[in-house]
């Protein structure tokens, strides 16, 4: 039942990432359309990042979708497609991942305007801390770094402009997704350290939220969450007992904080990101749907 419904999902669920002027064009009547974003920021951040929308544009994608389509939370959607049901036309789902207080401070108040329904994917690990996801920690370190290059797999990638900075982040993040969970954590250790000092206080935009703020959130009924592992680590890169690990872990609390953790969405979420282990690891542990990026 619950792999039936895992496929259906996969077949006819498509996730969007938000930004660009192709927008509308892409978020199609006739499939059900993910749309997911990260965090919502009120000031653009000085080093472009891409998992970070200004407010306005996200004000306007979201009266876009309210007028135009019909926006249903994405455990109700799932719940119909799993009973051999489809979803009514023109169906869009609203995710956030990892979990950034932004989606509470900035995203909340434009979805209660709306009264857009949307699922948090959190990275348990992080919760309640201060340190953002380790994909974040690479582009504070970048961005507030006074070395002028920095060396990464025998190249140099310049940090004289923002812009420098902001394609230095794109490039070794991309390569570091790529690297097995261990090289990757060394690696980055080394780059933080070579990057030299900084504070996640000057980096509010990026902070993350509570197991209080998530509580109140799920209980008002307009934002629902998930799991996104507990570490943020890419599950494909992992030994099949730290893939354990993550899934259980974070289901684990998810349980004890809010008593759900049916929905999970895989950390990037490509098809190199998953194995079938990983798929069969969520099965056993009791999840009941998990989101990929992978476009229909
Ligand atoms: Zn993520």
């Amino acid at each position: 039942m619950l792999k039936r419904a895992a496929r259906k999902a996969a077949r006819t669920i498509s996730v969007l990432v938000p930004g660009g002027l192709s927008f509308a064009r892409r978020v199609r009547r006739r499939s059900v359309a993910i749309v997911m974003y990260h965090g919502v920021v009120e000031e653009e951040l000085p080093v472009w990042n891409w998992c970070q929308l200004h407010r306005n544009t996200f004000d306007k994608q979201i009266a876009f979708l309210a007028n135009e389509y019909r926006i249903l939370p994405l455990r109700d959607v799932i719940e119909r497609l799993s009973r051999g049901l489809s979803a009514p036309e023109g169906t869009v789902c609203i995710t956030f991942d990892d979990g950034f207080r932004s989606v509470l401070s900035t995203a909340y108040p434009i979805l209660l305007k709306y009264q857009a329904p949307a699922t948090v994917f959190l990275v348990t690990s992080l919760i309640g801390g201060s340190e953002p996801p380790w994909p974040e920690q690479l582009y504070c370190a970048l961005a507030s770094s006074t070395c002028d290059t920095v060396q990464f797999e025998g190249a140099n990638f310049s940090l004289q402009s923002n812009h420098d900075r902001a394609s230095a982040f794109e490039r070794i993040g991309a390569r570091l997704l790529s690297l097995p969970a261990e090289e990757e954590e060394a690696e980055l250790e080394r780059l933080l350290q070579t990057l030299g000092q900084f504070s996640y206080e000057d980096y509010d935009a990026l902070a993350m939220l509570d197991w209080k703020e998530v509580k109140k959130l799920d209980a008002g009924g307009l934002l629902s969450f998930g799991s996104h592992t507990h570490t943020h680590k890419i599950l494909s890169r992992c030994s099949p007992e730290r893939q354990r690990f993550e899934l259980l872990t974070s289901r684990q609390l998810m349980l004890d904080h809010i008593g759900k953790a049916d929905l999970f969405a895989y950390p990037n979420g490509s098809a190199t990101d998953f194995t079938s282990e990983t798929k069969r690891l969520l099965l056993d542990l009791g999840y009941g749907s998990a989101l990929t990026t992978i476009r229909a």
